[in-house]
């Protein structure tokens, strides 16, 4: 079985969830695993996938595609594929991810499985379990076509521990781009939160809700995301309240994560907050109201005032933490 993996680089270095792709291929048993590096003077990157798993890395590099644009990056991974001939290609479900896989698939007739929380193969297909209906119920779908097309969601697999001399056998993509293929142009990029953990891919999530009363009382929030190392989140009350930036809220209109924890301090758990958090694999809530639906999904839960909680938990952890 032939898999290639598409990685994202951001802020100079290999997104973690590319290294997850890595580990999903070699838990799949794959007898050839390839990564494919897509920019402009990146190919510094490679020996980082290799020593994480990667046979090989497929280098697609060219100043058109030292941005992302949905036109340049499927043309890079449809001539990959077309060279490789994987019978998979995974991609993160990270934002570029999510738009990138459907192209991807239309241009090679292929099937794609989007968001998979679980991804086997059966002898015969490769099964993907993905959330449907707002993350209410799964779905287990095969992908019956050859290459078969699945982006992960974040965090649902671990990347495996790096193989530290390892380093890459590099083979470069073919390109054929000039400035007409491409519809779309990047002129310039703007950071909203530099150097903040993004929640779609951090592993511990500390979010606020209304719960909170006020923009005033999320340096709570922000203090237990620090002592814990975690992401801040948000529901989209206080977003839309203009208390939080929108790249934090979590939700059926936010962002989908999947950490190892998430908090919910003074969140209700509406059914679109809970589209984007359920799948986390723990859920400590912290509401006044035990009749709150987010103690439905919570893990652990605690009745009592976020405002008074909060502090406690930061001052636990700093002391756990020495
Ligand atoms: C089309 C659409 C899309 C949406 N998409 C999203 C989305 O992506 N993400 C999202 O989050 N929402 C989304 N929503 C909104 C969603 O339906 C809820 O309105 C929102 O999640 C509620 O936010 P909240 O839990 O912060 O506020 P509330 O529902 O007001 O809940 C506040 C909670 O805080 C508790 N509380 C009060 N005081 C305290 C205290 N001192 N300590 C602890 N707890 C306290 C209360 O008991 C209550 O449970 C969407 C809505 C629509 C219509």
């Amino acid at each position: 079985m032939k898999v290639l993996i598409v990685a994202e680089i951001k802020d100079g270095a290999v997104k973690k969830t590319s290294l997850e792709l890595l580990s999903q291929a070699q838990q799949l048993n794959a007898s050839d695993v390839a990564a494919l590096l897509i920019g402009h003077g990146v190919a510094a990157h490679a020996d980082k996938l290799a020593q994480h798993g990667a046979g090989q890395v497929l280098l697609a590099d060219h100043e058109m595609l030292a941005h992302y644009t949905t036109d340049g990056y499927t043309h890079a991974v449809e001539q990959a594929a077309k060279s490789y001939q994987p019978d998979l290609i995974l991609f993160s479900a990270s934002i570029n991810g999510k738009d990138l896989s459907p192209r991807v698939a239309a241009r090679l007739d292929a099937a794609l499985a989007s968001d998979a929380v679980e991804l086997s193969h059966n002898g015969t297909h490769f099964v993907a379990k993905r959330p449907v209906f707002a993350g209410k119920a799964y779905a287990t779908v095969s992908v019956q076509a050859k290459p078969a097309l699945v982006s992960l969601r974040a965090n649902v697999i671990a990347p495996t521990a790096a193989d530290a001399g390892k380093t890459a056998q590099t083979v470069a993509v073919e390109l054929s781009l000039t400035a007409d293929n491409l519809r779309t142009r990047v002129i310039s990029e703007e950071k909203a939160d530099g150097g903040k953990l993004d929640v779609a891919e951090a592993d511990m999530i500390v979010s606020g809700g209304r719960g909170l009363k006020g923009p005033e009382n999320f340096h709570l929030v922000e203090s237990l995301a620090g002592a814990l190392g975690a992401a801040v989140g948000a529901s989209r009350a206080v977003v839309d309240a203009g208390w939080r930036p929108h790249g934090e809220q979590v939700g059926q209109t936010g962002k989908t994560v999947s950490p190892t924890l998430y908090v919910a301090a003074g969140i209700s758990g509406a059914m679109l907050h809970m589209a984007g958090m359920s799948s986390s694999k723990y859920i400590v809530a912290i509401n006044t109201d035990a009749e709150a639906p987010i103690f439905k999904v919570a893990t652990y839960g605690m009745v009592a005032d976020a405002l008074e909680v909060l502090p406690q938990l930061t001052e636990a952890v700093k002391k756990i933490k020495g």
